[in-house]
């Protein structure tokens, strides 16, 4: 090829566009090992500083997608849509919504990662549940679509790789924020996964990964136009992720809490959530349905079970259960005017729910349940946050990461809304 590596990284350092050439054989090489970590990480802080142009960005995704190989849907029988989010802490939105939708009448393929820092990953909160197997095969994925229709699982190592290189890469050198990078690696693995349509949930707020709302809006926007380029239909939903999600952060805690939802209860935030996106989910497949009737239906429910047994798990099985148990009482009397999510999240992860590295196991039992949310009047000494650990030696360092999590005031803070915007 008539380019090469240092052309490539001299280019966009000096503020240059690099040519369709240039991108494919970036993407190309580092993904066959002919381009070198080192070069590769020089490259990735030179787009971190100056952006990708959308031809740029469009090439970079493409090339990534045809790194590997892209799923065919088009024998499921059924309109296939999901849902992916930037993430958050207590967002356990997709255990509840994969079912529900797939109840509406779609077929809902997500295919997930796992979780990295202080939030939380959907496989690891659906191996919680004794037996629930995340690997499936091809064919297995298909048959559960065109039949029961909501499968959430690993992605094959065929899925993107290209993306697995570069986020591992990312992940190490401090090359993760940058719009164009996270657009391109969310997109590519969404895009090879074959769905017809997709609704985006971008986070806003301290537990979010772009805390600031202009960011999340930018961001939003390059993933529908990237999918729009690809013939997905994509839609983004701005939510906030200010303060966790529901009242519990950990797998097994998250699992109860979501079946909770499913059976009609559970607390409203997490159900205003989900069904936003339910409902932008079955506009996408042009299904007449509403997704709140069936949720009180019991179809959903009856829908999670189905997709908990066909990946080997026993809905019915109890759930671990923590062996300390630790609660973090009010310092004041007041109003809860903020609970930090993203230091709840750290939290969470100290004692245990969340990795490190990605090789690093989870613990199932461990989390927090929050037993006040904003908008709470507390008293002194009231109990606001229960600790669960496996390892009472973590016990201190969660309490530690909660230290300004929490402000109270005489008066509770104006609301904040939980659907910011929709973009599409
Ligand atoms: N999630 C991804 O899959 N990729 C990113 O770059 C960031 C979040």
């Amino acid at each position: 090829m008539a380019t090469d590596v240092l052309e490539v990284i001299r280019t966009k350092r000096d503020g240059g566009v690099l040519s369709d050439e240039q991108v494919r054989f970036f993407i190309e090489g580092y993904t066959d090992g002919s381009i070198a970590d080192e070069q590769a990480a020089a490259l990735l802080m030179a787009i971190v500083f100056r952006g990708l142009d959308p031809r740029e960005l469009a090439t970079w995704t493409a090339a990534m997608i045809e790194s590997g190989t892209r799923l065919d849907l088009s024998g499921v029988g059924k309109p296939t849509v999901d849902k992916h989010s930037t993430g958050g802490v207590g967002d356990k939105v997709s255990l509840i919504l994969a079912p529900l939708v797939a109840a509406c009448g779609a077929a809902v393929p997500q295919l997930s990662g796992r979780g990295l820092g202080h939030t939380g990953g959907t496989l690891d909160k659906l191996e919680a549940i004794p037996g629930w197997r995340a690997t499936l095969s091809t064919a297995e994925v298909l048959h559960i679509l065109s039949t029961s229709g909501a499968v959430i699982c690993a992605a094959s190592d065929d899925l993107a790789p290209a993306d697995r290189k570069l986020y591992a890469l990312r992940d190490v050198t401090g090359t993760v924020e940058a719009i164009p990078l996270i657009a391109s690696s969310i997109m590519s693995k969404k895009i090879a996964e074959g769905t017809e349509s997709l609704v985006l949930d971008v986070t806003v707020g301290s537990g979010a990964f772009l805390p600031s709302l202009d960011q999340a809006r930018l961001l939003a926007e390059t993933m529908v136009g990237i999918g729009a380029d690809h013939g997905v239909r994509t839609v983004a939903v701005l939510t906030d992720m200010d303060a966790p999600l529901g009242r519990a952060c950990g797998n097994a805690l998250e699992v109860t809490e979501s079946i909770e939802v499913l059976q009609g209860g559970g607390p409203d935030d997490v159900r205003e959530v989900t069904l936003a996106l339910a409902r932008e989910m079955v506009a996408l497949a042009g299904l007449a349905v509403d997704p709140a009737e069936v949720l009180a239906s019991g179809a959903a429910m009856e829908a999670f079970d189905v997709m908990i047994r066909a990946q080997d798990g026993d809905p019915e099985a109890p759930l671990p259960q923590a062996e300390f148990v630790r609660t973090v009482p009010s310092p004041a009397a007041g109003f809860i005017r903020r609970l930090d999510a993203k230091a709840v999240g750290v939290a969470a992860w100290r004692l245990g729910a969340g990795r490190a590295r990605k090789e690093d196991p989870v613990s199932a039992a461990a989390g927090i349940v929050c037993l006040a949310k904003p908008g709470d009047r507390v008293e002194v000494g009231q109990p606001l946050l229960e600790l669960h650990t496996d390892d009472d030696g973590r016990l201190d360092a969660a309490v530690a990461a909660l230290a300004e999590a929490i402000e109270l005031g005489p008066e509770p803070a104006e609301p904040r809304p939980l659907v910011i915007e929709r973009i599409g």
